[in-house]
């Protein structure tokens, strides 16, 4: 971090605000926008939000709230080619999740098409644009570069007449697409080369999604963007840093529109990119086209949905995206972060079960046949309110395979012949033997004693070094469980400059355990319960792929933070 980012950031701990707010703090100080503060998110429909987008959701609808302001979902739809409505539903399904609220102020980029067609008019009027039959890689070559500046269309000093007769004749079909584009005329040697007479219309015979076949041609994003603010009223419009270079454009705009003092104004902030995760859009359309991941909401993508349907909760994600706040200087976050955080939430929230999933049967010999006990174990500890629940105790339990050694080295506190360990909730137990099958050698049974002196709960104050997690064979449920690992297995896939980003694909990014036996009250609470898994991990049911005859639980995140340790080596 430089000296100025580190005064910055000191800076904003001290107040706890951030750039932005301490910006809008000093604006309203000075009565600027009469006090108003009006924010917007601006999505493209072409493709679902993902993590990076929250960060962008959790500023424009955060600032509204604190500044009791207002924020604008706006649809940034200009590109039919691309756009869906499947898209639009998604993200605004994605939005209320996180818990924002657009209360009626739903708006699209087309609703305004009349609206930027009169002012692209007007500009040609004005001498301030102009029709180029040129095609966009002439077009490109006569940009010039950012020291050199671009060369003259010769179609610049068209009259305002035959360019606005030619651009009506453009929307009405008369020209095929890529024949000619409608251009600002602003200035062919300006060392931003947004400037130089941008593309701001161009020609799509594709029917869009909302205004059917009504337009042949499309605004570009920085003709839509800066409008759409302007008509909405929209003081603050804050997007990420590579939208610097745009806002000289975007501010050009709004000079040749604006009638009054108001204008809004353009502030830019650093994107949220995550390691081990690709992050745009069209790379996460290709993982979901090239059915790499089960569709956009699998629970290994980044996307909102996704996340949701892993078991992420909105909450951990606000927490997240808090924690890593807003500066003017590019980072990449950790995952580990974003993990720890719904690790932290579910700690609060999630109901402590017992699930084994890979399961060998432990008898214990000196319980009764054919006799059972209800035991209670509490559902959260981190919780007194969440109470507690039923827990069935008998002869014949499963416990992890790997919980059992027939020949254990030193330190090994679980099971092993003539060893003793607490059943987590129940008694202490003491291994008497075992079975091995004869010909393939694995272990079918371990047997057991308890002893009923030491129940959970009733005082015994007899330590054991190992507590294991069990289920009642008689009782115990089948389910489908799915442990997830990240879905890249390099820290930045998309940095490379000589290899695909799906190269670095982890094959063993989804591990399914398809007879994982559970504690009959994982089927038993609400469908969006989050459960901890003792010693396994926090859990969550797979909302697509559960059914009550084959429940599904995926991981949501382990325990402990086991990847930055193996990492590490
Ligand atoms: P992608 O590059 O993944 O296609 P995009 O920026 O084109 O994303 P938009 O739908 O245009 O996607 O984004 C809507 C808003 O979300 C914009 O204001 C954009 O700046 C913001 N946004 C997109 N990605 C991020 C990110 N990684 N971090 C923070 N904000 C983001
Ligand atoms: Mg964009």
């Amino acid at each position: 971090m430089n000296s100025e980012a580190s005064n910055l950031s000191e800076e904003n701990k001290k107040n706890s605000k951030n750039f932005i707010e301490l910006i809008i703090d000093d604006e309203l100080s000075r009565g600027k926008n009469n006090g108003r503060v009006h924010t917007r998110f601006p999505p493209e429909p072409n493709g679902y939000l993902h993590i990076g987008h929250a960060k962008a959701i959790c500023l424009d609808f955060g600032i509204a709230e604190k500044y009791q302001g207002k924020c604008n979902l706006r649809f940034d739809d200009t590109n039919p080619i691309k756009e869906d409505v499947e898209y639009v539903d998604s993200i605004k399904a994605d939005i209320r999740w996180l818990g924002y609220d657009w209360e009626d102020r739903e708006y699209y980029a087309s609703d305004y098409f009349p609206r930027l067609f009169e002012f692209a008019c007007d500009l040609i009027k004005r001498g301030l644009a102009y029709v180029d039959d040129q095609k966009s890689d002439e077009i490109a070559k006569q940009k010039g570069t950012p020291t050199q500046a671009g060369t003259h269309s010769p179609y610049r000093d068209r009259s305002p007449e035959e360019n606005l007769d030619l651009f009506q004749r453009m929307n009405a079909g008369e020209f095929p697409e890529g024949s000619k584009v409608l251009r600002a005329k602003i200035d062919m040697s300006s060392s931003n080369m947004h400037m130089r007479d941008p593309i701001i219309y161009r020609i799509l015979f594709t029917p869009h999604h909302r205004t059917g076949d009504a337009w042949k041609v499309y605004p570009m994003y920085d003709f839509a963007h800066g409008q759409s603010d302007y008509f909405e009223g929209v003081t603050h419009s804050l997007c990420t840093l590579e939208f610097v270079p745009h806002r000289e454009l975007y501010d050009w705009f709004i000079d040749q529109l604006k009638t009054d003092d108001y204008r809004p104004r353009q502030i830019e902030f650093n994107r949220l990119n995550l390691t081990y995760t690709v992050m745009s859009k069209r790379k996460l359309l290709q993982l979901v086209q090239e059915k790499v991941v089960d569709g956009w909401a699998d629970p290994r993508m980044p996307t909102l949905s996704g996340l949701r349907r892993r078991g992420y909760t909105p909450e951990s994600i606000r927490n997240f995206i808090d924690k890593i706040g807003y500066t003017k200087y590019l980072a990449l976050n950790d995952i580990g972060l974003l993990e720890s955080s719904v690790r932290e939430h579910l700690n609060k929230i999630a109901d402590r079960v017992m699930a084994v999933l890979n399961p060998v049967k432990l008898i214990v010999t000196n319980y009764p046949e054919g006799e059972e006990e209800l035991l209670s174990t509490i559902n959260n500890p981190e919780n007194p309110e969440s109470g507690s629940h039923p827990l069935y105790f008998g002869r014949e339990l499963y416990i992890e395979r790997d919980d059992f050694m027939e020949d254990p080295p030193k330190k090994f506190f679980r099971l092993a012949p003539g060893a003793e360990v607490r059943l987590k909730s129940a008694y202490i137990v003491q291994c008497t033997g075992f079975k091995k099958n004869e010909t393939t050698g694995a272990i079918e049974e371990i047997y057991c004693t308890y002893d009923p002196s030491t129940k959970s709960g009733s005082g015994d104050q007899r330590k054991v070094k190992g507590t294991l997690h069990w289920v009642s064979a008689t009782h115990a449920q089948k389910a489908e469980v799915r442990l997830y690992d990240r879905l890249f297995n390099d820290e930045n896939p998309d940095g490379h400059k000589d290899k695909d980003f799906t190269e670095f694909l982890n094959p063993d990014s989804l591990q399914i355990i398809p007879e994982a036996m559970v504690e009959p009250y994982l089927l038993e609470a609400n469908l969006d319960t989050k459960f901890q898994f003792t010693r396994i991990g926090y859990f969550s049911r797979d909302p697509k792929l559960s059914t009550p005859e084959k429940p599904v639980f995926n991981r949501v995140v382990s325990l402990k933070d086991s990847w930055a340790k193996a990492n590490r080596g």
